[in-house]
């Protein structure tokens, strides 16, 4: 049984219609990129997923349940983190209080998260607004995985951050999954999330379109589906 299973998926803006028919499944302990162009509701699905969004039609499984009817703090107690496009982290609280804010029971503490990113073990007194770009990333990964999720999801991990230390984020993720955690990633990073993913689920217009192991990614579904 998968721990997520999202079927015929769609969702809804107020009158417009984003979404129109996205299935995805991931496995327990399985990494899956979301992909697709800018605009095609990767951003969206997870949306739906974490019930931000709740205007939406469709069968929504999380662990065997059906979540779709749940608001987002309830799906969040589940076991759903998320770590936000935007990253969004609390920008006047310090680097320990963002992470203690989201602690929840299991192995995750303030010291196995900073065993992840040593840098924000170097920054705890500091507030989150003067941290730089890369380090509000690992802040909002970090109070993700201090939720104890069983499913993490990464919305933009690497978005506008400079080449060092999206490959830190990247090692961070490698060995997320190494442990076992199972994952959602969006990022316009193709072929670094192709190194990582054990599959793809490929969005075009509000529609899943392709699924398939990265190495099943052909040239020509890239180019027409990611425009590589
Ligand atoms: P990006 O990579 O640019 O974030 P995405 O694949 O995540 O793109 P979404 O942000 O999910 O795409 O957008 C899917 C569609 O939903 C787009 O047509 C977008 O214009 C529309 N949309 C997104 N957010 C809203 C909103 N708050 N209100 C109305 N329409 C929206």
């Amino acid at each position: 049984m998968s721990l997520l299973e999202v079927s015929r998926l769609e969702a809804f803006y107020g009158a417009s219609q984003a979404l129109f028919g996205v299935d995805l499944a991931l496995g327990q302990g399985e990494l899956v990129a979301l992909m697709g162009r800018n605009g095609m509701g990767k951003t969206t699905t997870v949306r739906a997923i974490t019930r931000m969004l709740r205007t939406t039609r469709g069968a929504i499984r999380f662990d065997g349940r059906d979540i779709a009817g749940l608001p987002s703090f309830r799906a969040a107690r589940l076991g759903i983190g998320l770590a936000p496009e935007g990253r969004r982290c609390f920008a006047g609280l310090t680097v320990a209080e963002n992470l203690l804010a989201s602690a929840r029971p299991g192995p995750w503490s303030v010291e196995t998260a900073t065993a992840l990113f040593p840098r924000l073990g170097e920054r705890m007194g500091q507030t989150a607004a003067t941290l730089s770009g890369g380090e509000q990333q690992m802040l909002a990964i970090a109070r993700a995985l201090m939720t104890n999720p069983r499913l993490l999801i990464l919305d933009e991990a690497t978005e506008g951050l400079a080449p060092v230390v999206r490959q830190e984020i990247w090692a961070a993720i490698a060995r997320l999954k190494q442990g076992g955690q199972s994952i959602l990633v969006i990022d316009k990073a193709f072929s670094e999330l192709r190194a990582v993913a054990d599959r793809c689920v490929i969005l075009a217009r509000g529609q899943s379109v392709w699924t398939g192991t990265p190495a099943d990614l052909s040239r020509e579904i890239e180019t027409e589906f990611l425009g590589v």
